[in-house]
């Protein structure tokens, strides 16, 4: 039967892509669906309960600048909130928290719930409705099909799922759910470029079978960091210690004994695995000489006893599993509640699609998450808000969105999957930006929550709050710049101590502020205090726009060259075969891409200064 209404966006999927992307078409206005598997699985953590990190904090810091759910279901359900990096520049700092998973997806599915213009349906989906050639809706598993404007697909590690705890597997989304084998068939018929990808996760371990009295603990920060720009430490429940302890040689002894039961190192799993997050026998093989690994022992919750150990996702046998556990210091009494595994699954050619994530075989059809080739919440999230709302804005015969990499790392992340394609786990990572400076974690709001508001995701208290802190950064960056400290006056006195040379003339506050080792605290009630009370997040925006000023503006700079090159579009039907002088190869890459403008083009993995100057020439020849 076809469902009474029709929607402008159907979602598939309620993982972290899919909430932000229903969440994202429903705040436009547009008339949305959610599609998932199981309500009570929405938001569900596959692996770890944590959420930021280095590079992925400032993902969820942009999806929260969009007003997406990830970073405020955080503040409602982080457990231990640490700033990593905190003692270098500001460009790579970045927040993280480890989640009661249980709160976490509770926040999620509450933000869900009460999100207007959204509807959720449980059911697996099963095929997708096609009408002259585009995406038209989804049909379920028991024949119902809701019809729609555009289709956003985030089906995450379930499509073709297969789970493998040593030699034995069996088909799998993940551990307890089921496997989108039918819709993997029917996408696998359509001229996407399929192949597979692995994951893993670690055993669970009970934390009554764990001796912590031997093991270093790890609080949080004492002034605890806050993800959301809405969100305050007051909301966060009550916080609690994250421990350590190491793997030794025994360990190591037991994993190599394992390995001819590895469905890895026996070839059974044919999919390539996270680089970044390999698995333990994928660490004592790669880094053979080490005989000591660091293990994270992270609790999953303020309610569950259960332990996640960061640090050995494994696919060994349960026996090898329970073995290696044991051996570590702390856990020799450990029983596990979950094993460990790896799963397998399809995902799509990134470079299939266009920048506001619609694929290209299929107009009205986007691919957002860990079917892209991505690993991560956070990648997964920001992928899921772009294309949830340039499904939305297609619906409403609008342009879509697509940040460029110097406004945001989500531009970053989708210009590499597009332009460079990935061939295992693509996940973010600060060193992939160039233009690190400009797009911090701490200003993703300064950078983005403008563009949200003009493209419909933005709330009204949001966007107040944002005007509130935009007008008193500059309230008090012009009090200081007009408030001035004279030599030999009690308010020079106060600061000479902390400076590098006493002050020999007239200085204002920020000038003074500019000067090495001096923090905004030292300086800012020396003269004509605040009238106002001065929010952290304020202060930390006049204080690193001030200190990094040169910085700054020199990136300014080559964001305005590269700005210029950016606008050169290549055109959709560019024979790159018949473009005199390019390389077979460098034709190949260029073909498989089909970058859309020449500073794509120019950042895929072997296309030259000299192969760039001589698509310009074409361009030029065929205007
Ligand atoms: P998912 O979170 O997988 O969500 C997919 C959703 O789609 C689910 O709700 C599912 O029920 C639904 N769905 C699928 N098919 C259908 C259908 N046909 N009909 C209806 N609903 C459907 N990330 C890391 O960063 N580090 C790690 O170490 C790590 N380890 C992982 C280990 C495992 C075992 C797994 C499974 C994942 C791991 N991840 C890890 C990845 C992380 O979980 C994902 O990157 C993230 O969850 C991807 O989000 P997503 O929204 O794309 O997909």
């Amino acid at each position: 039967m076809d469902f009474p209404s029709r929607f402008d966006v159907i979602v598939v999927g309620g993982g972290h892509a899919g909430t932000e992307a229903a969440l994202a078409a429903a705040r436009t206005g547009a008339k949305t669906l959610l599609l998932s598997h199981n309500i009570e699985t929405l938001g569900q953590m596959s692996c770890n309960p944590a959420i930021g990190g280095i590079g992925k904090s400032h993902l969820v810091k942009e999806i929260d600048a969009l007003d997406g759910a990830m970073a405020l279901a955080t503040d409602q359900g982080g457990i231990q909130f640490r700033t990593l990096n905190s003692r270098k520049g500001p460009a790579v700092r970045a927040t993280r928290a480890q989640a009661d998973r249980i709160l976490y997806k509770a926040a999620i599915r509450q933000q869900l719930e009460n999100q207007e213009n959204l509807w959720l349906f449980q059911q697996s989906c099963e095929d997708l409705i096609v009408e002259e050639g585009a995406a038209r809706g989804m049909v379920t598993q028991t024949g119902i099909r809701f019809l729609s404007k555009t289709v956003v697909l985030t089906a995450g590690t379930f499509l073709g799922g297969i789970i493998h705890v040593g030699l034995q597997n069996h088909s799998g989304g993940r551990a307890g759910d089921p496997p989108s084998i039918g819709l993997a068939e029917k996408l696998r018929a359509l001229p996407f470029r399929v192949d597979r990808l692995k994951t893993g996760t670690p055993p669970r371990i009970d934390a009554r079978s764990v001796d912590f009295s031997v093991m270093q603990a790890q609080p949080g920060d004492d002034v605890t960091p806050v993800m959301s720009y809405m969100g305050n430490s007051a909301m966060h429940p009550r916080q609690i210690n994250c421990f350590i302890t190491h793997t030794n040689e025994q360990t190591h002894d037991i994993i190599r004994s394992g390995m001819d039961r590895s469905p890895m190192y026996t070839g059974v799993i044919e999919g390539v695995g996270p680089r970044y997050c390999p698995s333990i026998e994928d660490k004592i093989v790669r880094f053979a000489d080490k005989n000591s690994h660091q293990i994270f022992i992270e609790p999953e919750g303020l309610t569950t006893h259960e332990l996640y150990p960061n640090g050995i996702s494994t696919s060994l046998p349960f026996d090898v599993q329970l073995e290696l556990v044991r051996s570590m210091k702390g856990l020799e009494n450990a029983h596990i509640t979950r094993p460990g595994y790896a799963i397998e699954y399809d995902y799509f050619n990134p470079q299939d699609l266009k920048y506001s994530l619609e694929t290209k075989h299929m107009p009205g059809l986007f691919f957002a998450g860990q079917i892209n080739g991505t690993t991560g919440y956070e990648e997964a999230g920001a992928q899921g808000l772009l294309a949830g709302l340039n499904a939305a804005l297609q619906s409403q015969d609008k342009d879509a969105w697509t940040p460029r990499r110097d406004e945001a790392y989500l531009g970053v992340l989708v210009d590499d999957l597009i332009t460079m394609g990935t061939k295992e786990p693509y996940r973010m990572f600060t060193s992939r930006a160039e233009y690190r400076l400009v797009l911090r974690e701490d200003n993703a709001d300064m950078r983005l929550t403008e563009k949200g508001r003009e493209l419909g995701v933005v709330s009204d208290e949001r966007w107040a709050a944002f005007c509130e802190k935009r007008e008193s950064i500059e309230r008090e960056t012009q009090r200081m710049k007009s408030s001035w400290i004279v030599p030999n006056t009690p308010e020079s006195e106060a600061i000479n101590p902390k400076l590098e040379t006493p002050i020999s003339r007239e200085y204002n506050l920020l000038d003074l502020l500019k000067r090495p080792g001096i923090e905004y605290s030292d300086v800012a009630n020396l003269k004509n205090a605040p009238e106002e009370k001065i929010d952290i997040r304020v202060a930390e925006q006049v204080q690193i726009s001030v200190k990094y000023e040169g910085y700054i503006s020199r990136q300014a700079d080559d964001i305005e060259r590269l700005r210029r090159q950016e606008n050169t579009a290549l055109p959709e039907d560019l024979d790159y075969s018949g473009i005199d002088g390019l390389s077979n190869e460098v034709k190949q890459k260029l073909i498989d891409a089909k970058p859309q403008t020449l500073a794509a083009a120019s950042r895929i993995q072997g296309i030259t200064p000299a192969a760039i100057s001589l698509l310009l020439v074409h361009l030029k020849k065929r205007s």
